[in-house]
């Protein structure tokens, strides 16, 4: 099944599964190619399978109204989409987007429900995300609200980083200021700023992260506390397993 650079486990929450969860899972797991702009479902619709990111960056967003649809949660290989939902039998919550090129493993709603019936421990692991996938959504509403946009552009790259694993992300000016809710001049100001610190760089269609130390310390606490919340149901990585982001970032706020 799939590519040969693929592995279930390069899901961090597939990873955390016990071995009998992991081999019903493996069992209807299916490989899934997303391309970028894709939508996974859409709020208020049914769900028709949960996915776990394996490569690439998704992001759930909520539509109010008339008024565009909002990025709500970034979700890459620590996490899983749909799952609560499923778990309840309720419609979407939200929308998802493909917003990184993805790889993930997708699990028909039904035969996921009937994992987790046989498997409590992995119903509680679901639950765990959730309260870490919570964090994001209580600390995106703070950080909104009470946050300069030069620590919210922060945040973003570091946790699309953490994501992703890569250094060097495809994303746009454009791309970030619709993330973030604000004007694209604003978000290529800051970036700019940032460019001139040293801390990013960029170029047509890429932005690199040049000094993560000197990115933490711009960002807002909004992160740490995000990072902790997902450190907390996440196992420890083996080592040189994950070569960037939430293993390094884990070792830094554990340690606290
Ligand atoms: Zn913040």
């Amino acid at each position: 099944m799939g590519s040969p650079n693929y592995e279930l486990k390069d899901n961090l929450l597939i990873r955390a599964l016990g071995p009998r969860a992991y081999e019903s899972l493996a069992q209807k797991a299916k490989l899934s190619d997303l391309r970028v702009g894709r939508w996974l479902y859409r709020q208020g619709a049914p769900i028709e399978a949960v996915y776990f990111p394996l490569a690439g960056m998704l992001s759930m967003l909520v539509k109010s109204g008339d008024r565009p649809p909002m990025e709500v949660a970034l979700v890459g290989r620590e996490g899983v989409l749909g799952a609560p939902e499923v778990i309840h039998h309720q419609q979407a919550i939200s929308s998802c987007q493909v917003q990184l090129p993805a790889r993930a493993v997708r699990v028909e709603a039904q035969a996921f429900h009937e994992i987790l019936e046989s498997h409590p421990s992995a119903l509680k692991l679901m639950c765990q995300h959730f309260f870490a996938l919570s964090h994001q959504l209580l600390y995106g509403t703070i950080c909104t609200q009470q946050h300069d946009v030069r620590q919210r552009y922060a945040r973003f790259l570091l946790m699309a980083q953490d994501r992703t694993g890569e250094s060097r992300c495809p994303l746009t000016q454009k791309f970030v200021s619709r993330m973030l809710g604000v004007r694209r001049a604003t978000v290529s100001e800051t970036a700019a700023a940032l460019k001139r610190a040293g801390l990013i760089d960029y170029d047509r269609g890429r932005i690199m992260i040049i000094d993560r130390r000197g990115l933490e310390a711009v960002c807002c606490p909004c992160y740490a506390s995000i990072v902790r919340a997902y450190n907390s149901i996440l196992p420890a990585a083996p080592r040189g397993a994950v070569d960037c982001g939430l293993r390094e970032v884990r070792n830094k706020y554990t340690k606290r």
